[in-house]
């Protein structure tokens, strides 16, 4: 049957490792839809539009082909046919995702595709930072991680071989720009599951996450 997870946090809460990880154990499919918006963001740096003219920026938003699977194997981001994958992992377009995230028609137009996604999979665990709260309001578990700064910024750049230092100092500007925007949308649904991933390692999450999925 039908059955919408939801995992919601900052960067380097381990959503997406734990995500992913939650959606093979299960036999669901799975949505990143940070990749979403960094693909609308890869896309308006190739435009050279201003960054700071939301018009244009949804413009550019409103035009490029994304095209993304639900496979946790796999899920390839395409832009006008071009894969983007490794692209959108990198520093120009981390750096900039954050003000495109912040406008108001990307947002509509992003969360009108996700809730579409949703529609046609059945099962799937859907990762990002409103989705219990705007994306899927009535999914069957909501759940929100979180860690310390520290072991957030550490994790980080383990993954990317960046310096800890300098992606503590990225992690605490995105943090402070994803939840200063206006009327917030990415505030905590008041009832998701509040997981402290600190102390845990992914297989503890994962098992945790699986027996709420269960109760
Ligand atoms: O999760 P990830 O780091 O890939 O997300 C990149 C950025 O995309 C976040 O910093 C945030 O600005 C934005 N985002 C968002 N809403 C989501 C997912 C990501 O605003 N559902």
């Amino acid at each position: 049957g039908r059955c919408v997870v939801a995992v919601d946090g900052p960067s380097g809460s381990g959503k997406s490792t734990v995500s992913r990880r939650l959606a093979t154990s299960v036999g669901a499919r799975y949505l990143d839809t940070g990749a979403m918006y960094r693909a609308i963001t890869w896309a308006v740096l190739r435009s050279g539009v201003d960054l700071t003219d939301a018009e244009a920026v949804a413009k550019v938003a409103g035009e490029v082909d994304l095209r993304l699977g639900t496979d946790p194997a796999g899920y390839g981001v395409t832009a006008d046919g071009v894969s983007v994958e490794a692209e959108i992992r990198g520093p120009e377009v981390t750096a900039a995702v954050s003000a495109v995230a912040a406008v108001p028609a990307v947002r509509a137009l992003l969360v009108a595709r996700q809730r579409e996604m949703i529609a046609n999979a059945g099962r799937i665990v859907v990762e990002g930072r409103d989705i219990g709260a705007v994306v899927a309001p009535d999914a069957d578990l909501k759940v929100y991680l979180t860690a310390s700064a520290a072991a957030r910024a550490t994790r980080r750049s383990a993954e990317d071989a960046s310096d800890v230092a300098a992606t503590a100092a990225d992690l605490a500007r995105r943090d402070r720009l994803d939840s200063t925007r206006k009327a917030d949308p990415l505030a905590q649904a008041p009832d998701a599951v509040e997981l402290d991933t600190t102390e845990l390692g992914i297989d503890e999450v994962v098992a945790r996450l699986r027996e709420l999925l269960a109760d």
